[in-house]
């Protein structure tokens, strides 16, 4: 028997090249008129985003600025972009970035609606039942395509004084637009197109293997894999290829829809190597992919066979086992062909950092839905691992 399970999936999603120039007719939709937009110093140094603020002003829009979200924000950053929404008069948040700007808009909406530090609204301490003012609505503009972040209820936020990641999550979290414009993808380098494509990736691969009953979010997943298998690398090889960026992106939201149900150890390993080591969300994950898929083999052989098939191998007549070794292979070989280095020990992970990392790991939210149970034993064997690289 089923559980009584509730479906939904809310977002308005604005999609195409150019969608970003009717950015006053999203924010009139919503009643706002003066946005706080919320970006990284990064995104903030490109021209692309002053190009976006030309957009505002062209279209006689006011609004203040929060450009300092660090990459893994911080729970600084949100509590100064709240400051910033506060002092300035604001009425709606646009988050534009990728997910640290995104998900620092996200969280910067709690403490605007509701006050407090973030802290206080950490997933894992009961924190969604402490939200229950009114948040100002929020626009979220992707200009990675890989986290998600736009479709989804939550925030992944850095603790300064533990070391970890926490997430902040309520259904009012969820931007009332997401704004898909392709467009803005394309000044993205190759090493991080590829490090968020495989997150994205990431997402639906997780996400479809995870034991929870949502057979629509396991169909999203599906074509989320095929999305980025078919586009991924013309991404990385092409930047200028509006249509693999558009369907990237679009991979991306699908892959952040499919994990309501969701997700991984893979999750919670990158979670940690982000925390302790400050390694990109998306470059972990695709390191630690490999790895995590093997040590689940023998619990998700079917979905791996399935996964096999929605990246395009040829399963015919095989067994699940045998499809879902393929599945890795595949995985192995897209990684290959985008840059993606093997090993954690490319990425200069050090082995006495290890412990915590596995700690960190265990603490995390997201494997308690991984198709096998993982003990902090079974994430040090996965660092290990990962650590070593594609051998086997
Ligand atoms: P990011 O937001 O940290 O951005 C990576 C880099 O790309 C930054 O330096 C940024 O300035 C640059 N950049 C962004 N867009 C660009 C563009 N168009 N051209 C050139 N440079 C550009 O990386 P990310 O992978 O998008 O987000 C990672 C964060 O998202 C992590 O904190 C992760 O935990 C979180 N996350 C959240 C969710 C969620 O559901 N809320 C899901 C997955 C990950």
């Amino acid at each position: 028997m089923h559980p009584v399970t509730r479906f939904s999936f809310p977002t308005t999603i604005i999609y195409g090249p150019g969608a970003i120039r009717d950015i006053k007719t999203y924010l009139a939709e919503l009643a706002a008129e003066r946005p706080l937009i919320v970006t990284d110093s990064g995104f903030a140094g490109i021209p692309i985003y002053t190009a976006f603020l030309k957009i505002l002003k062209d279209s006689g829009i006011t609004w203040a600025e929060y450009n300092a979200v660090q990459p893994n924000p911080y729970d600084t950053d949100i509590q100064q972009a709240a400051e910033v929404f506060r002092n300035e008069g604001c009425d709606s948040i646009i988050g534009i970035g990728g997910g640290s700007a995104m998900d620092a808009a996200k969280a910067a909406a709690v403490l605007a609606g509701q006050g407090g530090r973030i802290e206080e609204y950490d997933v894992q301490k009961g924190g969604g039942d402490r939200i229950t003012e009114a948040l100002p609505p929020i626009i979220a503009v992707p200009t990675t395509a890989g986290t998600g972040s736009e479709v989804g209820k939550c925030a992944v936020v850095t603790s300064t004084a533990e070391k970890r990641k926490f997430m902040v999550c309520h259904s009012d979290m969820l931007p009332s637009r997401a704004v898909l414009d392709p467009e803005l993808t394309i000044s993205l380098p190759p090493a991080i197109t590829a490090a968020t494509g495989m997150d994205a990736l990431t997402h639906s691969i997780e996400s479809l293997a995870s034991p929870v009953f949502h057979p629509l979010c396991d169909a999203i997943a599906i074509k989320g894999i095929q999305l980025v298998s078919e586009n991924l690398e013309k991404a990385v090889k092409n930047p200028e290829d509006l249509d693999a960026r558009g369907y990237m992106m679009i991979s991306a939201s699908m892959g952040a829809i499919a994990f309501q149900k969701d997700l991984g150890a893979c999750h919670s390993l990158s979670h940690a190597l982000s925390a302790v080591c400050s390694i990109p969300h998306g470059l972990a994950n695709a390191v630690c992919l490999v790895p995590v898929m093997r040590f689940n083999l023998d619990a998700a052989a079917e979905v791996y066979a399935q996964t096999a098939a929605a990246l395009g191998e040829n399963v015919y007549g095989m067994s699940d086992s045998q499809a879902a070794e393929l599945a890795v292979e595949r995985i192995i070989q897209l990684n290959t062909a985008i840059g993606i280095p093997s090993s954690l020990r490319e990425l200069q992970v050090r082995e006495d950092k290890f412990s915590q990392i596995a700690a960190t790991a265990y603490k995390d939210i997201c494997h308690q839905t991984n198709p096998k149970p993982c003990t902090e034993d079974d994430f040090l064997y996965l660092l290990k691992k990962a650590w070593e690289g594609y051998t086997e």
